[in-house]
């Protein structure tokens, strides 16, 4: 068996984790999964949704994920995110502009209006503020 897990998290502007950790929990496109080290190759996609882990110092940490892939090796998870930030780095007032800005767009029900996109934008927002929320 692999001797440690290491997750990376990376999206086309940055790198937001890489670090070793204990378990990674991550929001797949046919349901959440677990991954601990040792675990059986695998690739996913992955929808909008909240990447748990445990680091090395046993704390649990939140990561806002966009939709993405994911690679699964024995002794890595890689995850390429459209989007991702950590909890901490989430500014609740970016998102909840965000938020407003997109219930502006669908209330407005202009034919101008790309709806798909408005929704989209505010899903993104809605969950940043609900992993804010997490105690
Ligand atoms: P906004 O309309 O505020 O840009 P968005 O949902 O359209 O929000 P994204 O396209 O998902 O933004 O992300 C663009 C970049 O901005 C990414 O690097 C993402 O990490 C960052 N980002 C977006 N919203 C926030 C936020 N509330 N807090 C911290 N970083 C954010």
């Amino acid at each position: 068996m692999a001797e440690k897990l290491f997750l990376e998290v990376v999206t086309p502007q940055k790198s937001v984790v890489s670090e070793e950790v204990e378990i990674v929990v991550a929001p797949g496109s046919e349901g959440e999964f677990g991954v601990l080290k040792g675990h059986t190759t695998f690739l996913t996609s992955l929808k909008l949704g909240t990447l748990r882990y445990k680091g090395a110092d046993g704390k649990e940490r939140y990561v806002f994920i966009n939709g993405g892939f994911a690679e699964v090796l024995p002794n890595k998870v890689t995850i390429l995110a459209e989007s991702a930030e950590r909890r901490k780095d989430i500014d609740v007032e970016r998102a909840a502009k965000a938020r407003e800005r997109a219930e502006k767009r669908l209330a407005s029900k202009s034919p101008d209006t790309d709806l798909i996109r408005a929704e989209a934008a505010l899903r993104r927002s809605l969950h940043r503020l609900k992993i804010k929320d997490i105690k």
